[in-house]
């Protein structure tokens, strides 16, 4: 089968096309496999390129976590899809039985991977998951849609609904719009009936959040973005700060955040070391939370959200399979707005 694949981490340079590699078999008796039609990229897929600490990939590692498609071959024990259903992936595969995943906390899951780091990825033509890893969507959603979907709204769902916990009225910075988890958050929590501020260096992408519906845009070349937030809200600073980018944007996250406030991140990449004030977090009884991926009631609840068409994530472009270098450069520019996702069905 086709894939797009590499042999040992570097830069891009490693990133090859393959087109001999064996159609994965299933395993388990519970297993699907997957006709992979599209797949999309996460800043993911570059850590997993460049290398993870702790992380080993054998050589002809696949990549890939977000994937749609098409059920091609299903276990004896599988009920909840047939051959033929339309499918999108949830990208974490946890055993569903320990401590973790029995409260509802799949990503704590002490056997947790993610496809594309931890097991096969999806940028090849078929994948082999557990069936609880796959949910059915209508033929009037596409596979490219549902490809650019799961990732990165799954770990804004939990962000911005479990974690942060947002309600309507309140005020919500996202640091770095343009990324598909950024998106997602401004879009989950518009739903939710928040006031969504946005950040980025480039005025088009905050033109292009505005017609997302966010309500304050900040350029980080051109203002000081707590100094900003507070001028805007009378000093008080906004009550939830969700901030994946880390080093970059901490200290001003921290700085735009009010009394009682929360902020969330999920990931740091611009740099993992970052400062806090003790002093301010304990006066200001901040609550500052980790969060990573979603569980599977989760997922259920963003596919739900999918299959009615209240979220969608934004696609900024299309490759085709051999042209999967292009579209890892793409990703790594940092000017896209939305997901890039390749086209695995045409060759
Ligand atoms: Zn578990």
């Amino acid at each position: 089968m086709r894939a797009l694949t590499i042999d040992e981490h570097g830069d891009l340079d490693q990133l090859r096309y393959r087109d001999d590699l064996p159609v994965p078999e299933l395993t388990a008796s519970d297993d699907v496999r997957v006709r992979i039609r599209a797949a999309a990229l996460n800043h993911l897929d570059l850590w997993v390129v460049r290398g993870v600490p702790g992380v080993r990939i054998t050589p002809g590692w696949i990549l890939g976590s977000d994937g749609a498609g098409v059920i091609d071959a299903i276990g004896p024990a599988v009920t909840s899809v047939h051959v033929g259903d339309h499918v999108v992936m949830n990208p974490g595969v946890s055993d569903r039985t320990c401590e973790y995943c029995r409260t509802g906390d799949n990503p704590l899951c002490l056997a947790y991977g993610i496809l594309g780091e931890h097991r096969p990825g999806t940028i090849a033509e078929y994948v082999v998951v557990p069936s609880a890893n796959v949910l059915t969507i209508p033929d009037h959603v596409s596979l490219t849609t549902a490809a650019a979907f799961p990732l990165a709204t799954l770990t804004a769902w939990r962000m911005v609904v479990t974690r942060a916990r947002v309600q309507s009225g309140e005020d919500v910075l996202i640091r770095g719009i343009g990324g598909g988890v950024a998106l997602a958050a401004l879009q989950i929590a518009k739903s939710a009936g928040a006031r969504v501020w946005v950040t980025s260096r480039s005025d088009a992408k905050l033109e292009h959040a505005r017609a997302m519906g966010a309500d304050e845009t900040l350029n980080e070349h051109t203002v000081d973005v707590a100094r900003e937030v507070r001028a805007r809200t009378g000093k008080r600073g906004v009550n939830v700060v969700l901030d994946c980018v880390g080093e970059a944007t901490w200290t001003s996250s921290l700085g735009s955040l009010g009394k009682r406030g929360r902020l969330v991140t999920c990931g740091g990449t611009s740099g993992p070391h970052v400062q806090t004030d003790v002093r301010r977090m304990f006066w200001n009884q901040w609550t500052l939370m980790g969060s990573t991926m979603g569980s599977d009631a989760e997922f259920e609840a963003i596919v739900g959200e999918l299959r009615t068409g209240r979220l969608m994530p934004p696609v900024d472009s299309v490759y085709p399979l051999t042209a999967g270098r292009e579209a890892f450069a793409r990703l790594e520019s940092g000017d896209q707005f939305g997901k890039v996702v390749i086209d695995v069905a045409e060759p």
